[in-house]
């Protein structure tokens, strides 16, 4: 009997400690300690491949556009707005200002023409929406949230897109001759002559080669104050790309992703990049499943998955911690959070409040 009830007692006894080690190796491995999270948080960039210009005049106004743009993201979480708001309107701005390859100032295609990308994503409840290759809308960043809230589909492209866009009062249609600026413009001029030159076998050492090719593309990414994560991302793409040519970001999980669960992602740079590594995609995912901070994700990335001069990437985590990074000359941006942080950077130039 008591040889039994010893039996019982060891069987039951390695039965409780069998699913002990059981619940411990479900526990996730945490290296970091539990932070507090930050109100509000949000980060904004202006294109990697730039640094400031020669002209003190042109670098100030880049920078006063990009604290414009922080100012009302900020002033959008400050009163308890969320995340998603307040990305799609400070790209909104940027897309309004012709200093951005964003919306108004996009660089033109090897025909000449705009055809511009964007996408948005909430964190909450991973909805997002994208619209590929638009020629017609003025605000890119409207349609793909209209994509996103009204439609059962992620990505919109080219007619469909600016078909869906008729039913909108808030999205404007404009000429695609819009998005032109005098400086688009004259580099596309000095192509023509360039490729006019050429063609005949001229010398075209006189005729600047001015390509526009700077890049501007404007993303944002926040946290509110609900603890929701959002992103957003546009460009007019790549300079003299092909016609028909989509970049990385209208696409969810290269050039923008979102999860509450870890972190907010824009990014800007070679696009097929970003597409071939599913950038914005693998910095959550190495926060999920390597439980790395936002910082290490970001520059892991960077340094060993991309190559240098492809781009740079914003992220900020589900705390509020923001990580801006670029391998490229330079990259314009901005962050603030509700810890007092506000600040404009590019190159060696930095914007206070
Ligand atoms: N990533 C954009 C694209 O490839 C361009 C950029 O960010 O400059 O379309």
């Amino acid at each position: 009997m008591a040889s039994k009830l010893f039996a019982i007692c060891l069987i039951f006894g390695f039965v409780l400690h069998a699913s002990n080690l059981d619940a411990q190796d479900k526990k996730p491995v945490s290296t970091s300690t539990k932070q507090k999270r930050k109100t509000y948080a949000i980060a904004i960039h202006g294109g990697a491949g730039s640094s400031p210009g020669r002209s003190e005049k042109a670098n100030k106004a880049r920078m006063a556009s990009l604290k414009k743009a922080l100012e009302i993201g900020t002033k959008i979480l400050e009163n308890g707005g969320t995340s998603l708001h307040a990305v799609e309107e400070v790209v909104k701005f940027l897309e309004d200002d012709p200093q951005f390859n964003a919306g108004k100032g996009a660089v033109f295609n090897s025909q000449g023409k705009f055809e511009l990308d964007a996408s948005i994503m909430s964190g909450k409840d991973k909805s997002c929406g994208a619209v590929a290759g638009v020629k017609t809308i003025k605000n890119p960043i409207t349609l793909a949230r209209l994509v996103m809230t009204k439609t059962r589909h992620v990505l919109l492209a080219t007619d469909g897109a600016e078909q869906f866009a008729k039913n909108f009062s808030e999205v404007t249609i404009v000429e695609n001759s819009y998005f032109q600026t005098e400086r688009s413009k004259k580099a596309w001029e000095q192509l023509q002559q360039r490729r006019e030159l050429s063609k005949r076998k001229l010398k075209l050492s006189h005729i600047p080669q001015h390509t526009g090719s700077y890049r501007g593309t404007v993303g944002c990414v926040a946290l509110d104050s609900s603890g929701n994560l959002a992103a957003a991302t546009s460009t007019g793409g790549l300079s003299r790309k092909k016609f028909g040519r989509v970049g990385d970001s209208p696409i969810v999980g290269a050039g923008t992703y979102a999860d509450n669960a870890t972190c907010a992602v824009s990014c800007t740079g070679t696009g097929e990049q970003y597409i071939r590594n599913v950038v914005a995609y693998d910095v959550s995912a190495r926060m999920k499943y390597k439980n790395v901070s936002v910082q290490q994700a970001v520059d892991t990335i960077l340094s060993d998955v991309l190559n240098k001069g492809d781009g740079g990437i914003i992220a900020v985590d589900k705390n509020g911690n923001i990580h801006m990074n670029f391998s490229t000359r330079g990259m314009a941006r901005a962050a603030a959070d509700s810890d007092g942080r506000f600040e404009v950077i590019w190159g060696k130039m930095k914007l206070g409040k």
